[in-house]
């Protein structure tokens, strides 16, 4: 089966031959988990220099062959997205603000030296791949489709350059509710040893090398109990960045919410800015600024900061109660998640699951 569409590729879809069955399928959706399954089909689109993109596919899900020497597997040439399709109650599918991670996209491509994927073939990849696997999105409540777009160099070259070939994919992954139990409250590593990014890093962008930097201190993290790492600034080490996948924010008596301002080393997260812009429209004031690691130390511990959750597409908003680092410990373990924070949490799901009305016009139907 071909079909021509008005992105400026045309995409071939080869269905598989050896799809799950109905019941393998519901079976798997009934515990997805999350990034354990992947549907049937994904995504692939090469490019070349001289060609540019070409050879768009929906193909069946499988492994990719690579060349030993493809330089994705030894200078790190890679970059990734993610975002989720939601199914609402009259079984439609949609996804939330493609656009923004299709930017993203290109200003993470930019930075590593990746050829830039424009827009149109961004979302059109989405609703091609959910053309074919629209039955893998659950529809129990909190549960979604993850789809991952990402791309990698593979050009077979050692030399130290910036790839000729590459090539752009989507996979799906069904999504479980993050927290089955209800939504709870973490603990939080402040980690002193270790930078996430450096000034004129990659910080910015959404690539697997900050991940790879983030994984020693994340061990660190969960050996002194604590779910997520918290990684301040690279120059002075006094200044919130980020966690290692999410953004983060703190809530003061007043209602004001504050977050470390976008340094060039923080990634820039579709749901901070979504965050922001619903804190905004109840009339909070909302301050992207320097805060320092002792503001949230002194105001957790005097009652100044009231609420404290990190944020991102996988687990939406995750409140935090306890912030941890070698020499200290401030915030209550058994405290409740924080009321605001619930509530933006709340808000936001209810636009991505069609529960309330959409007024930013946020969510695309995909199928
Ligand atoms: C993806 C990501 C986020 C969150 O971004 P969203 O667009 O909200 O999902 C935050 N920090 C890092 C390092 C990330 O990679």
């Amino acid at each position: 089966m071909s079909n021509t569409v008005s992105s400026p590729v045309s995409f071939t879809t080869i269905r598989s031959t050896t799809a799950r069955t109905v019941a393998e399928r519901d079976s798997i959706l009934a515990d997805p988990g999350f990034g354990k399954y992947f549907t049937d089909h994904m995504v692939s689109i090469d490019w070349t220099k001289e060609k540019g993109w070409h050879d768009a596919e929906v193909r069946p899900y499988g492994p990719l062959q690579l060349d030993p020497a493809a330089s994705v597997l030894h200078y790190a040439q890679e970059i990734f997205e993610g975002l989720k399709v939601y199914r609402h109650a009259d079984g439609s599918v949609w996804t939330f603000r493609p656009q923004a991670n299709a930017e993203r996209m290109q200003r993470s491509a930019r930075r590593l030296a990746l050829p830039e994927l424009p827009t149109e073939i961004f979302i059109e990849s989405l609703k091609q791949l959910l053309a074919v696997d629209a039955p893998w999105v659950p529809s129990a409540p909190e549960t979604s489709l993850y789809l991952r777009p990402f791309m990698i160099a593979n050009e077979s070259f050692l030399g130290v350059r910036s790839a000729h070939r590459a090539a752009y994919y989507v996979i799906a992954s069904p999504a479980g509710s993050y927290f089955a139990g209800g939504v709870k409250p973490v603990s939080i590593w402040l980690s002193t040893d270790y930078a996430r990014a450096a000034k004129g890093g990659t910080g910015a962008a959404k690539c697997g090398g900050n991940y790879a930097a983030s994984l020693l201190p994340q061990q660190e993290a969960y050996e002194n109990g604590c779910a997520q790492v918290l990684f301040l600034d690279p120059l002075e080490g006094k200044y919130l960045e980020e966690l290692g996948g999410m953004n983060v924010f703190l809530v003061r008596k007043d209602g004001t919410l504050v977050t470390p301002e976008l340094s060039g080393s923080i990634l820039e997260g579709v749901t901070r800015a979504s965050i922001i812009q619903l804190a905004r429209d109840r009339g909070h004031e909302v301050q992207e600024r320097k805060v320092s690691v002792q503001e949230w130390r002194d105001g957790f511990a005097s009652g100044e900061i009231v609420e404290a959750f990190a944020c991102g597409t996988a687990a939406v908003v995750t409140p935090i109660s306890v912030l941890k680092g070698a020499d200290f410990t401030v915030g209550d373990e058994n405290a409740p998640a924080g009321k605001l924070t619930m509530a933006l949490r709340e808000e936001l799901t209810n636009i991505q699951y069609g529960r309330t009305a959409d007024r930013h016009g946020w969510m695309m139907r995909l199928a």
